[in-house]
């Protein structure tokens, strides 16, 4: 698996379309211009790519975190194939391997601790699967859509890549003729629907292997080198939020919070709305919250700690550990008591007192680790 051989048709291929997006793009843009209708139709392509992948090949098929009927199915699965990142049965084989092996250089397939480039877009150069071991996918292989888009999916990607912009830019010229002429309303939409959006389509995907594991933040665990981050999720319809998918892989939503930005999540959460998607799998609010506080106290009794170390305080040290202890404890029942609270009346009536509770040991082991010096993880809200 480990041996170092290149894939030429991946090597050239994207390549090849990454120069000409950087160079005919802008030439012909400033020789002959683009219209507003070829960038709306640039601007649909974009996302409907975008979410072939998100929506269908990550959060669908990849991790199962809900189901779909077949019109949603085949939607997403056109669409992935047109954004060219491999089949849905390729794709998620590689995409499961990533979150069971995470960082391990020899298992998974674009570890981020092969460095950027690696993770980004080499791992595609290079053809690292030299097994043809399928066996965690048994279940794409079982699904007649996945099995279908595998076989026709080079067809399907030459027709959404070029005949489909073409076509479309052929009809923009019959309803509003292009000032220069038929076969320039065709090229325009090729380049922006077909080739730009190619490029960009790509390259975004990409950073959630490479960026979102080296930039960014970490609420939820260091167990890996998964990050969270605002930005990413803009240009990936909310795939940005990545500390918090590795960690609950199984939900339907990376932006778990409502102010966060995640489309894909909206799209899913529509589908169900209109009977085309169900079953969708969401952690509960006391499984994140208490992940939440759990890493934020390991964190500020690590960092503290880390602090003494050098110093002969065994009274500070001691005092610490029985504060964090007491805090863990106060956090365990509260945590317990939200679990049972949507089932058992006497559970519910005591999460405020247990919160109470909570909140006064969390003032504690903070003026412990306040003693010692100045915290810079303060401590997440319970929500
Ligand atoms: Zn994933
Ligand atoms: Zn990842």
């Amino acid at each position: 698996m480990t041996e170092k051989k290149y894939n030429w048709m991946n090597t050239i291929s994207l390549s090849l379309t990454f120069v000409l997006a950087c160079t005919v793009v802008p030439w012909y843009g400033m020789k002959y211009g683009f219209t507003g209708f070829e960038w709306t139709v640039f601007g649909f392509f974009m996302v409907f790519t975008g979410t072939g992948i998100t929506v269908g090949y990550h959060r669908l098929w990849s991790h199962k975190t809900y189901e779909a009927n077949a019109l949603f199915q085949s939607w997403f699965a056109f669409w992935g194939a047109v954004a060219a990142q491999n089949s849905i049965i390729a794709w998620s084989r590689d995409h499961r391997d990533h979150h069971k092996f995470v960082d391990n250089n020899d298992k998974d397939p674009y570890s981020a601790k092969k460095g950027f480039w690696f993770s980004h877009i080499l791992w595609i150069f290079q053809d690292t699967r030299t097994d043809k071991d399928y066996g965690n996918v048994k279940d794409l292989l079982a699904n007649k859509i996945c099995v279908f888009q595998e076989k026709y999916y080079m067809p399907i990607l030459v027709v959404g890549n070029f005949i489909l912009p073409v076509a479309i830019g052929y009809i923009g010229h019959v309803l509003d003729p292009h000032p220069n002429g038929m076969i320039h309303s065709m090229i325009a939409m090729f380049l922006v629907a077909g080739l730009l959006r190619f490029v960009l389509n790509h390259h975004f995907t990409f950073f959630i292997n490479s960026l979102a594991h080296i930039w960014g933040a970490q609420p939820y665990a260091k167990k890996d080198t998964s990050r969270d981050n605002f930005f990413l999720a803009l240009v990936t319809y909310g795939e940005g939020y990545h500390n918090f998918h590795h960690t609950f892989q199984s939900d339907y939503r990376n932006g778990v919070r409502a102010w966060q930005f995640d489309p894909s999540k909206w799209i899913i959460w529509t589908g169900s709305k209109l009977g085309m998607t169900s079953k969708l799998k969401r952690m509960q609010k006391w499984q994140i919250n208490h992940k939440r506080q759990e890493f934020w106290g390991v964190q500020s009794l690590e960092a503290a700690m880390e602090q003494l170390k050098t110093k002969d305080t065994p009274e500070l040290k001691s005092k610490l550990e029985t504060t964090y202890e007491e805090w863990k404890q106060a956090l365990e029942a509260w945590t317990a008591a939200r679990r049972k609270s949507k089932t058992c009346q006497d559970s519910k009536s005591q999460v405020g007192d247990l919160q109470t509770a909570l909140l006064a040991k969390r003032d504690e082991f903070c003026a412990a680790v306040n003693s010692i010096f100045v915290n810079p993880h303060s401590a997440p809200a319970l929500g």
